[in-house]
C-alpha cells in the first residue's frame, strides 16, 4: 500500500467533480511522525522540501543572499535609524513582489500553462463587491504589501534592535555550528506549530467574522492571497518571529524564518498544484492540504509539516468522510452564533 492511495473506494469524495484538478489519493503528511519509523519515506519528504527547487529551498536561498549581501551588520542596528530600517523594509517588499508578481503573471496573466493542474475552474474575481477595490488581485496586493509587510517589518526592527543591543541571546556559526544547523532545520516546524494555534484561534466565530474573513474572501486562491490578511491577523501571525527573543538565534535564522513565513504561502496559495515552465518540466507549487482549508474552512488549520490536524481531529485527507466531518464541525461552531461570511 502506498503512502497516499485510498484503501477503500467509498472514501472517494463525490464532490471531487467540483475540482478542476486534484491530486490522487490521500493528502500526505510529514512521515516523521508515523510509527513504526519509515526512514526511506522521511528521507524522501525532506529531500523533496530542501534539496529540490521548492518554496522552502527558495526561502533559504533568498535568506542567505539577503543576509550576505544586503542586511546591514548588527552593529549598525544598535539605535533606530532610517538607513537600516528602510533596508529591512525593502528586504521584505522586493522578494515578496518579485515572487508573487512573477507567479501571478505566469499563471494568471500570461496563462503560461493554461489550466494544467489548476485546482479551481474559475478565474480570480473582478468587479466583486466582496473585495477591497472590487478586485481580488488588487485587494490581495493591498493586504499583502500594505498590511502584512508593514507589521512584519515593525516586528523585525524590534528583534534586530534587541539582538544588536545584546538584550536577547544570540549565537555565531563559529561558536555553535551544530546548534545553528539544528535550529535552522526546526524553524519550519516552529512556524507550523505557531500557525496551527494562531489559525485555530482565528476561526473562533468572533475573530473570524471581523478579522480572518479577509483572508477567506479567497476561496479561489492565487499567489497574492498567501498573506493577504487583516491588520489584526498580521499582528498575531507574525508573533512567530518573537521566538528569536527567547531561543538563541543568529540573524540568518531570523532571515530564513522571515522568508519561510512570507514567501512559502505565495506558492501554497498558487491555485495550481504544479508550475510547468516547459513541457516535461515541472516544480511543486500549490498545496492541496491548504486548498481544502479554503473550501471547507473547519479543517487543515496547520501545515502538513507537523500533523497537528491529525492529532487534534481536524485533518482533511481529501476523502468524503473528511468533508462530512468538516461540515459538521462548522455547524457545531456556528449553531448558536452568526454564520461565517
Ligand atoms: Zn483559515
Ligand atoms: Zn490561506
Amino acid at each position: 500500500m502506498s503512502d497516499t492511495a485510498f484503501d477503500d473506494d467509498t472514501l472517494t469524495d463525490p464532490e471531487d467533480a467540483k475540482w478542476h484538478h486534484r491530486p490522487q489519493g490521500r493528502v500526505p503528511l510529514n512521515p516523521l511522525f508515523r510509527w513504526p519509523p519509515r526512514p526511506a519515506a522521511i528521507w524522501r519528504w525532506y529531500r523533496g522540501a530542501w534539496l529540490q527547487i521548492t518554496s522552502v529551498s527558495i526561502a533559504f536561498l533568498i535568506a542567505v543572499l539577503a543576509y550576505a549581501v544586503f542586511l546591514p551588520p548588527l552593529e549598525a542596528m544598535v539605535t533606530f535609524q532610517f538607513g537600516w530600517m528602510f533596508t529591512v523594509w525593502l528586504l521584505n517588499m522586493v522578494p515578496q513582489t518579485v515572487i508573487a508578481g512573477t507567479l501571478h503573471w505566469w499563471l494568471y496573466m500570461r496563462k503560461g500553462q493554461g489550466m494544467a493542474t489548476k485546482f479551481e475552474a474559475r478565474d480570480l474575481a473582478r468587479d466583486n463587491a466582496l473585495f477591497t477595490f472590487r478586485n481580488q488581485v488588487w485587494d490581495n496586493i493591498w493586504w499583502t504589501l500594505g498590511s502584512a509587510m508593514t507589521v512584519a517589518t515593525v516586528y523585525q526592527w524590534g528583534i534586530f534592535w534587541a539582538m544588536a543591543n545584546g538584550y536577547v541571546p544570540t549565537v555565531t556559526w563559529a561558536s555553535s555550528p551544530v546548534w545553528c544547523l539544528i535550529w535552522m532545520a526546526f524553524i519550519p516546524m516552529w512556524s507550523g506549530l505557531h500557525f496551527y494555534w494562531v489559525h485555530r484561534l482565528e476561526h473562533h466565530p468572533k475573530l473570524y467574522r471581523h478579522v480572518h474573513a479577509v483572508h477567506h474572501r479567497n476561496i479561489n486562491v492565487g499567489p497574492w492571497s498567501g498573506i493577504s490578511n487583516h491588520w489584526y491577523e498580521n499582528a498575531l501571525y507574525f508573533t512567530t518571529y518573537f521566538i528569536h527573543l527567547i531561543v538563541p538565534s543568529h540573524p540568518l535564522h531570523l532571515m530564513f524564518h522571515i522568508y519561510f513565513q512570507q514567501t512559502t504561502p505565495i506558492f501554497s496559495h498558487a491555485g495550481f498544484e504544479r508550475i510547468i515552465p516547459n513541457e516535461g518540466q515541472s516544480a511543486k507549487a500549490g498545496d492541496f492540504f491548504h486548498q481544502l482549508h479554503h473550501r471547507y474552512f473547519e479543517c487543515n488549520y496547520g501545515t502538513s509539516e507537523i500533523p497537528f490536524d491529525r492529532w487534534f481531529g481536524t485533518y482533511h485527507d481529501g476523502t468524503a468522510v473528511s468533508t462530512k466531518d468538516a461540515r459538521q464541525r462548522k455547524k457545531n461552531m456556528y449553531r448558536t452564533k452568526a454564520k461565517p461570511q
